[in-house]
């Protein structure tokens, strides 16, 4: 039915190369690294052999070019990547602490990323494209929303299928208008790909069990719960349940783990294959990609995951 889709930013990620707290003294970073939770999606996508492409916008700069050539290289159709001649490739500065959670200070509202538009080319990708994947991260951008909408209503007009993955961030669900989006993308979504409380949040439920029951009674077919270091597991509306243990890995940089996650579960799925095979790759593709320092460092071809997988031990829980 052609192409998977994303809509939303892209970024470049700068970090920090010792673990402390924020940035208030100099300190010695390293980067850019190409970055935006859509971009990483649709690079494991790519990665994978899933025909997959990209509406976003970047800035004219060497930000900008270094991820439109990464996701170029790796396969996906960056036809439908703009370019603002007035704004810059927005940016994330991350610092790890000790603790392993994070420090950032974002540019993207301000960024090339907001100029995002639903220019001929981005028409033209929407209406050959049969699979759309929405990103929670890019109700932060009004204009992505927009583009959200038109791809939701010509992909479903085509007979697509459509996956959320709901990593909204905590302050913006705290907005009316957001958690209305959140709500409805919850209602069309074929493949919902939670993470954490997200499942909770999107269910409007607690409890494992009864929130996969009260996506199932909307609309979705599949629930794939990411359970960071513990794994995965996808609940099916015919209520099947399939666990997949986590691959032992050393944690280097977690960033992105979610979104390879997603475009290689979402990638397989579109090839064909059945749901342990699919999720095996895309634990494998969450795994490996933390033991890699920058967000899309790790995403994996099918060769580099088939040699991961017969590498890497199981996590023993
Ligand atoms: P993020 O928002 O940081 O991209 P997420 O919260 O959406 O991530 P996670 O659950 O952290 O998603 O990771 C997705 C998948 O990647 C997990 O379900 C697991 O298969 C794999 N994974 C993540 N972290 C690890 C880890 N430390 N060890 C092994 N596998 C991991």
């Amino acid at each position: 039915l052609g192409p998977t889709i994303t809509i939303g930013e892209i970024l470049v990620e700068i970090m920090a190369t010792d673990r402390g707290t924020g940035f208030l003294e100099p300190i010695t970073l390293i980067g850019p690294y190409p970055s935006g939770a859509p971009a990483i999606f649709i690079d494991q996508c790519a990665r994978l052999g899933g025909s997959a492409g990209i509406i976003a916008c970047v800035g004219e700069d060497d930000f900008g070019r270094v991820n439109v050539a990464r996701l170029r290289a790796d396969g996906a159709d960056v036809s439908a990547i703009s370019t603002s001649p007035e704004f810059p490739t927005g940016s994330a500065f991350v610092r790890y602490r000790k603790d392993g959670s994070r420090d950032f200070v974002f540019n993207i509202a301000r960024s090339a990323a907001a100029q995002i538009d639903l220019t001929a080319a981005a028409r033209a990708l929407i209406a050959r494209s049969g699979h759309l994947h929405v990103m929670g991260t890019a109700f932060a951008i009004p204009g992505a929303i927009e583009i959200i909408e038109h791809a939701i209503a010509a992909i479903k007009a085509r007979g697509g299928s459509i996956s959320f993955d709901p990593n909204v961030r905590k302050e913006l669900l705290g907005q009316s208008e957001t958690r209305a989006r959140f709500a409805r993308l919850v209602d069309i979504a074929d493949l919902i790909l939670p993470s954490g409380e997200e499942l909770f949040v999107a269910a409007g439920v607690e409890g494992e069990r009864e929130a996969v029951h009260a996506l199932f009674a909307r609309n979705a077919s599949e629930v794939a719960l990411k359970r960071g270091a513990n794994g995965s597991t996808v609940f099916t509306r015919e209520g099947r349940r399939i666990d997949c243990p986590a691959f032992a890995v050393e944690e280097i940089d977690p960033t992105g783990a979610g979104d390879c996650f997603g475009g290689a579960y979402v990638a397989c799925r579109r090839l064909g294959m059945p749901i342990e095979q699919a999720l095996t790759y895309a634990n494998a593709a969450g795994a490996r990609n933390v033991t890699a320092k920058g967000p899309m460092e790790g995403a994996g071809t099918r060769a580099e995951l088939d040699a991961f997988i017969a590498m890497t031990p199981g996590r023993s829980t």
